[in-house]
Order: C-alpha cells, then structure tokens, then sequence
C-alpha cells in the first residue's frame, strides 16, 4: 500500500502533462507553471483558471465578455508580460500559444446555460523561446501577479540539466531559481 502511495505522488509531481492538469478541477488562485530548459531551447507552459484571467468561466454571453478575453488573450500572446528574462540570455522570443475553452464559439451554449455554470475553465499558454546563452538563464521573474491580480499563487515545476525542481510562487515572491 505504501508503495503504490508513494508512487502515485511521484507520477503527479513529474508525470503530469497539461492535459492531465486541465482535466482534473482546478483551485481558484492557483496556477501551475512548467517549464524545461533543453539546450538553447526553454519552453514554458502556463495553466490559468479562467476564473484568475477573466473572472468568470463560462463561454463569454455579452459584449463586456468577449472584451475581457480578447484583452486576456492579447496580453498573454505577449511573453513578456508573463516572464522578465535575463538579457544576457539573449533569447528570441516567439508569440505565446493560447487556448481555452472560452475561445470556442458555440452557438448553442444558451441551452446549456446550467451544466456551464458548474464547469470549470482554464487558460493554457505555451511559450518557447530560443536563447543564444542559456547558461544565463539562472532566475526568471514571472510578472503574471501584477497583471491578474486574482491569481495568488503559481506551483513551477522546472526540468533545467541540473535536474528537476519544484517551487511556489506568490505575489512579492516571483522569481523562479533556476540554479
Ligand atoms: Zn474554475
């Protein structure tokens, strides 16, 4: 019994791909930040409650809505408003990937007005940047907490060539150690 205990946990700190993570119901506040330094490559993956984001859950009904997601979106295409990177890293950065359930359009979510009340709604973002001096890549600030002032926490998980590591964050307290 202990085993299968222990193994479980050990599946979860470092097994978890964001697709698991979207799929088991999140904690409003919380997000989760991975990221994975290979080379000169480091790729970053955020998973956001849409509650943290846009303060609601649901596909957008009003105009006020679309508003709110089409700014969400703007700001988190745009890497440098989630993460300060060191500049003697030199990295090249490619416009962030965004997906969430609010960006599909269904025309028929009027009928299904109750079962959306009670879903839940994430923010997945992936980032990759091609950095000419990774070996500076020793601390990342992460400057999410000033823009969605409803998320109050970030668990990083970070797989660097020193091995992998976990840390949390919270607002006054963001920046990621990566030596
Ligand atoms: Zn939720």
């Amino acid at each position: 019994m202990k085993r299968w205990a222990s193994s479980v946990i050990a599946l979860s700190l470092f097994g978890s791909s964001p697709m698991v993570l979207a799929a088991q119901p999140h904690v409003h506040g919380a997000g989760t930040l991975q990221l994975v330094l290979e080379g000169s490559n480091l790729n970053v993956e955020l998973l956001l409650p849409a509650m943290d984001v846009v303060g609601f859950e649901h596909a957008p009904r009003t105009a006020k809505h679309q508003e709110a997601v089409k700014t969400a979106v703007a700001l988190l295409k745009d890497s440098r408003k989630a993460l300060e990177l060191p500049a003697a890293a030199q990295c090249a950065i490619a416009p962030g990937k965004v997906e969430s359930a609010l960006l599909e359009t269904r025309q028929d979510h009027d009928h299904h007005e109750h079962s959306e009340e009670e879903a839940h709604a994430d923010f997945e973002v992936a980032y990759r940047f091609d950095c000419r001096h990774p070996e500076s890549l020793k601390s990342l600030k992460v400057t999410l907490f000033q823009h969605f002032p409803r998320l109050e926490k970030l668990e990083v998980q970070s797989v660097t060539p020193i091995g992998p590591k976990s840390q949390q964050l919270v607002p006054g307290q963001d920046t990621i150690q990566l030596d």
